[in-house]
C-alpha cells in the first residue's frame, strides 16, 4: 500500500520519495532509505500511522533495490480491501502495462481530473482504495458526491501485450464485463503509440484488445443513422467495392487515445469492414483532437466526458459528398477524367 493516514492525513510514501529524490538529486537509493528512517521511523514505530481501508496500525517498508516502490503493510500481516487490491493492481500492472509510462501517464491524468472535476466537489481516487475486493482494479475512480454513481479511468499502455495468445484481449474483456456488473461506468484511454492508420485511405487496422475499449456513445449513433439513411443501393455497393469490405452493417464506434506527453486526446470514429483471425481491418469516419484537459470536461448532463467537443454534422455531409464524388469520378473511367482536366485547365 502506498498510502497510509498520518495525523489524519494521507501520507503517500511514494509520492514522498519521489519528492526527496528531486530534492536531493546526488541521493543514492540508501540515502534515500536513511532519510525516511531518520524522519518517519519513529511514527511507524508509534503506530501513528494507520490504513486508510481497516484504520489498522501500519508498518513502513523501504526497500533498497533501485525501482521498487517504498509501501506499508499491516502490523498483524492481515488483509484488508485495500492491501489486497493493490497486491492485485501491481500484479496486473507489472503483467501487463508499462509501467514508466503509465506511471508518468497517470500523473498527468490526476492533475487535469483534480482541476477539471473539482467545482462539483467529485472525489477522485486510486482505484486500489476502493472499500471492497476487487478482481479488476481501475487506475482511478471518480466518486459524485450524495451519489452512488461511479466512474473509472484506464489509461492503456500495452495493448499488444500477448495479442497472439489473446491473452490480453481476454483480460480486457473480463475487466469490462466486471466493470458492469459493479456498476461502474468506464472510460478507456488506449496509448496514441497504437494508432495504426493509413491517412489517405482513411483504413487501419484494430486489435482485438483494442476492441474491448471502444465505445459507443450519442455521436456514433447519429453516424450509424445517417449511413443508413444515405449510404445505400449503388452508393453502399460502391463503398464496399472501394474499401474492400466483407462487413456490409454500419455499427459505429469510437476509440481514445492519448498523447500524454503533449497531452491530446484524438477520439476516432470508425466502421468495422472486415473481422480477420486476429485484428479488425476499420474504416475511419472521423478523427478529432483536443487537449486532454478539454476532452475530461463533463458535458452539460453531467452524464460523460465531452471527449470530442464538436458536433459532427458538418462531417457526415462532406463524408457523403466525398463518397459520391468518389463514385462519379470512378464511372467516368480514366480518359474522361483526363479529358475533364485538361478542360478545366483551359
Ligand atoms: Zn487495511
Amino acid at each position: 500500500m502506498d498510502a497510509a493516514y498520518l495525523h489524519n492525513s494521507v501520507f503517500n510514501i511514494e509520492q514522498k520519495r519521489r519528492e526527496i529524490e528531486q530534492q536531493n538529486k546526488s541521493f543514492s537509493r540508501s540515502e534515500v532509505k536513511r532519510w525516511f528512517e531518520v524522519n518517519y521511523r519513529a511514527f511507524s514505530k508509534k503506530n501513528a500511522f494507520t490504513c486508510l481501508c481497516c484504520n489498522k496500525p501500519l508498518i513502513m517498508n523501504l526497500t533498497i533495490e533501485e525501482g521498487r516502490p517504498f509501501y506499508f503493510r499491516h502490523n498483524d500481516e492481515s488483509e484488508c480491501s485495500y492491501s489486497t487490491n493493490t497486491r492485485t493492481y501491481e500484479k496486473y500492472v507489472s503483467k501487463l502495462e508499462n509501467k514508466p509510462k503509465k506511471d508518468s501517464g497517470l500523473t498527468i491524468f490526476r492533475e487535469i481530473l483534480q482541476g477539471e472535476l473539482k467545482p462539483y466537489n467529485i472525489e477522485i481516487e486510486r482505484g486500489y482504495h476502493f472499500k471492497k475486493k476487487l478482481f479488476f482494479i481501475p487506475d482511478f475512480i471518480i466518486n459524485f458526491p450524495d451519489s452512488e454513481k461511479r466512474w473509472v479511468i484506464d489509461y492503456f499502455t500495452a495493448i499488444n501485450k500477448d495479442s497472439r495468445s489473446g491473452n490480453y484481449a481476454r483480460h480486457l474483456a473480463k475487466r469490462m464485463k466486471t466493470y458492469e456488473a459493479e456498476g461502474f461506468k468506464s472510460f478507456s484511454f488506449v496509448d496514441h503509440s497504437w494508432i495504426s492508420l493509413i491517412e489517405e485511405t482513411n483504413i487501419g487496422t484494430l486489435l482485438e484488445a483494442e476492441n474491448y475499449v471502444t465505445s459507443k456513445s450519442h455521436e456514433d449513433n447519429l453516424w450509424d443513422d445517417f449511413l443508413k439513411e444515405n449510404v445505400e443501393g449503388d452508393l453502399l455497393d460502391f463503398f464496399i467495392k472501394d474499401t474492400k469490405a466483407t462487413i456490409r452493417e454500419f455499427n459505429t464506434r469510437s476509440i481514445a487515445y492519448v498523447d500524454i506527453s503533449n497531452r491530446l486526446c484524438t477520439v476516432l470514429r470508425f466502421i468495422p469492414i472486415v473481422q480477420n483471425v486476429r485484428n479488425i481491418t476499420y474504416y475511419r469516419l472521423s478523427s478529432s483532437e483536443i487537449p486532454l484537459a478539454k476532452a475530461l470536461v463533463m458535458n452539460d448532463e453531467k452524464n460523460h466526458f465531452v471527449l470530442s467537443i464538436e458536433n459532427e454534422d458538418e462531417k457526415r455531409t462532406l463524408f457523403l459528398k466525398a463518397l459520391i464524388e468518389k463514385k462519379q469520378q470512378s464511372e467516368l473511367g480514366v480518359f474522361d477524367k483526363l479529358d475533364l482536366s485538361h478542360f478545366s485547365i483551359v
